[in-house]
Parts: C-alpha cells; structure tokens; sequence
C-alpha cells in the first residue's frame, strides 16, 4: 500500500465487535473504493500498538467489561490521543462513544474514559433497545440519522461538544440528544451498522478524512429502500 492511501483503523476488534459495528469499515471502504480512492484496513488487536498517523478511526460497540478494557488499553496506549492531535477522524459507536467521554458506567462502577470528548455517561433506568431517528445539527448538512441502539448507559454533553442530533424515535443519550461531535470526532448510539444506514454519514467522514470536497454519488438504491423502511415502521 503506498502512503497515498486512505487509511482506516479498526480499533479491538477482539473487545469491541458485539454489535456488528465491523460493517462501518467494509462500508467506508467501499464508498471510497467507489471513487478510486485507494483504501487500507488496519485492524489493531487490543495488545497491539495503536498507530497514530492513520486518517480515520473506527471503534464499536461492547459489552461492559471489555468496554472497560479498551478504555484502559487506550490511555495507557496513547496512539488515539496523538491521533487526534494531528487531526485524524474518529467515528465511534455505543461503547467506543462512552468511552471518548471523561467516565462511563459499567458493571456497577464509574471509568476514566479518554477524555477526548466533553461528555460522561452513566446507568439510566432500563436499557434502551429498539430503533434510533433522529434530526442531525444542520451544520452537518445531513439527512436524519438511521439507526438501531442497545445499551444501559444514558450520556450527558458537557459545553465542549454538540448533540449530532435530537432524537425523534428512541433514547440516545438522554431521550432528547443523541450522540455528540466536536471537530472531526463523532460518537453516535447508532448501530446498524450506522454507515450502512446513513450512507451520507460514511460520506461525510470521507470528506474529512480525505479533504475532498466533493464526491461522486453512488447507486444508494438499496440504502434508499432500507432508510425508507425503517421511517416507517417507526411513523405514528
Ligand atoms: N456497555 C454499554 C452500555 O450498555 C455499551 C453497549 C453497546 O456498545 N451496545 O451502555
């Protein structure tokens, strides 16, 4: 692979690959195949070293005690940190999202998390299982987000980040928010896997990722089907 590559990092499969978050990676590296644009997929087990000069950083869904392994690895690693400071793109869903924040909840007690987003979570009354809508902050220039979430944390933003949208069918972070963003990181509840749902997300972290301004459309026939189906089966 030459150093033009995109390249994509798959933080723990081992730990954080429950909830077929795996499909963000194959998706983004379709899309950008789709282009031309040359793509590497690094997956980087939790007792290997943590690249850190990769463009895009993909971390999913898990359960509480590995959660609270990879958030351990990851401070102690420190790869994710200097990522961020050179400016790389992290998506991250559930778990690799409570886990960006300053502490999370998990198996009756409080974590330190990374710290690389102003949020912390903790347990809310019952799990919050079932499809997840919502309107995302227009400053992103997206359609509403598509997704399906399963977790028992509830997360609250700090002044630091923004809500990515406001719920209209699920819990999210809160009932009302849901995920957060701050500069080129975003953390979302959303499973699906979120990009096969929202190809327009996976999109817009290509952009990031790449400085392309623009991209060409893809046939999203099928996405345009699935994205249908699930608005209405949750319409009232
Ligand atoms: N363990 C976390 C929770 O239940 C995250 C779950 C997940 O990643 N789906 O809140």
């Amino acid at each position: 692979m030459s150093t033009e590559d995109l390249r994509i990092v798959w933080i723990y499969p081992d730990l954080l690959s429950t909830y077929g978050d795996r499909g963000n990676m194959l998706i983004l590296a379709a899309r950008a195949r789709g282009r031309g644009i040359p793509v590497e997929t690094i997956e980087i087990r939790s007792d290997q070293a943590l690249p850190d000069s990769a463009d895009l950083y993909l971390i999913g869904g898990g359960e509480d005690g590995p959660q609270a392994l990879a958030a351990q690895r990851l401070n102690a690693d420190g790869g994710l940190h200097r990522a961020v400071a050179r400016g790389s793109v992290v998506f991250a869903v559930c778990a690799g999202y409570q886990l960006l924040g300053t502490s999370f909840f998990a198996k009756g007690s409080s974590y330190p998390g990374l710290s690389l987003l102003d949020l912390q979570s903790d347990r809310g009354p019952a799990r919050a299982v079932g499809e997840l809508h919502g309107v995302i902050d227009p400053r992103l220039g997206l359609p509403p987000l598509s997704g399906f979430e399963n977790h028992g944390g509830r997360t609250h933003l700090g002044p630091g980040v923004s809500p990515l949208a406001q719920v209209t069918t699920g819990i999210g972070n809160d009932g009302t928010s849901e995920g957060a963003w701050r500069g080129n990181l975003i953390g979302t509840y959303s499973h699906g896997p979120a990009l096969s749902r929202n190809p327009a997300l996976a999109d817009l972290l290509l952009r990031w990722a790449t400085g392309a301004g623009y991209l060409p459309p893809l046939d999203d026939t099928w996405t345009d089907r699935l994205r249908h189906e699930r608005q209405v089966a949750v319409a009232p």
